[in-house]
């Protein structure tokens, strides 16, 4: 286990080494603190500071390497989305910062190969882009499939095909382009499979680090974050079926169903759901609110999640998907993710809004 294992811990070869060393996960949550402790503190890092932390000099590559696994396995265990989606982004964060400031390092340890440094050739073998991925004189040009499947996650108009010069089916992007579609590709694989099932030996083991991630999820209030009532911000299927709803418009069970449970998940109480129904002729009170209080949980052993977006699909419910929608795979990851690009305009109004009512 070297210091690019420790570094780059989600490379095959990294993996590779572990399996190679005999390491019994179950024993090392169980035995080695060291590694547990700093498999917490990249969770936890994730969630506070977007960031995993680095290397204590007190910090073996083996410990820090085995942390990865642990920190994964730890994810699992609180299994909550939003920390499977903010731990591979400060994952993914790290790696793009380490490989970028490698690329530029001209150092004598880096030319004996003896520092853990990685290239951007490297992690272009490591992902099997070799083929997809050609460097041209102005930087690197990307297969167009290539393209479409490493940048669908990321944000901002520049990255749509329909803005981006297309030269003879490839996509051309600059070195730091590259970088960020690479960042892409350290994510989704940090991501996959995530939360994966834990044993119960290893759930058992990890109860107190998964009580403190708990506990940072609670105090950070996330659940209140996607309680924030900010209709701009949900996804285009919800805000379709709510103005079929405020337009009185009749709909069938499965999409009032969707809606109900949506703005039910997102923190609206029954009441404040009835108004919004009450516009609608075609719903008595009573029904409405007896629907509500069940899918809430309050009148049945079961609070209701609101469809995930393959069901939404089968259902005819998905309507005008964006660009986000081919990143999440549930209304509510789509509205979390709005809600947490803290920049987005929508949220500024309606942040001023909230101000401007609470100081009238
Ligand atoms: S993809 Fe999902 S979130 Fe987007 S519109 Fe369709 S159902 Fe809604």
């Amino acid at each position: 286990m070297n210091a690019r294992h420790a570094r780059y811990p989600f490379l095959g070869d990294a993996r590779a080494a572990v399996q190679e060393a005999g390491v019994d996960l179950a024993r090392v949550v169980d035995e080695d603190d060291a590694v547990v402790e700093r498999a917490r503190e990249r969770v936890v890092g994730a969630l506070t500071d977007g960031a995993i932390g680095e290397q204590g000099s007190n910090v073996s590559n083996r410990v820090e390497l085995l942390s990865y696994p642990v920190a994964r396995v730890l994810v699992s265990v609180v299994d909550e989305n939003v920390l499977v989606r903010k731990y591979a982004e400060a994952e993914a964060k790290a790696a793009h910062e380490r490989f970028t400031a490698d690329e530029t390092d001209e150092s004598e340890l880096k030319s004996v190969g003896d520092d853990g440094s990685l290239s951007r050739a490297d992690l272009l073998r490591e992902f099997d882009l070799t083929s997809h991925v050609h460097a041209t004189s102005e930087g690197y040009d990307v297969a167009v499939p290539t393209y479409l499947l490493l940048s669908s996650s990321l944000r901002g108009d520049e990255w749509r095909l329909v803005n981006r010069a297309l030269d003879d089916g490839r996509v051309p992007v600059s070195e730091s382009e590259l970088d960020a579609l690479l960042r892409e590709a350290v994510r989704e694989r940090v991501a996959d499979d995530l939360p994966m099932n834990v044993p119960d030996a290893i759930a058992d083991a990890l109860e107190a680090p998964a009580t403190a991630v708990r506990d940072v999820l609670a105090d950070m209030d996330l659940t209140r974050e996607i309680d924030t009532v900010v209709p701009e911000l949900f996804p285009p299927c919800m805000k379709h079926l709510l103005d079929q709803v405020q337009r009185g418009e009749h709909l069938p069970h499965h999409s009032r169903f969707a809606i109900t449970s949506f703005l039910a998940n997102i923190g609206l109480t029954t009441d404040e759901i009835v108004d919004i129904y009450a516009v609608n002729p075609g719903f008595g009170e009573e029904m409405t609110r007896y629907q509500t209080d069940h899918i809430r949980g309050d009148s049945s052993p079961t609070e209701y999640t609101a469809p995930s977006c393959a069901t939404m699909k089968a259902y005819g419910d998905c309507t005008n998907p964006d660009d986000l929608c081919d990143a999440i795979n549930h209304p509510l990851s789509y509205y979390e993710v709005k809600l947490d690009d803290g920049e987005d305009e929508d949220l500024e109004d309606w942040r001023e809004r909230e101000e401007r009512e609470a100081d009238a």
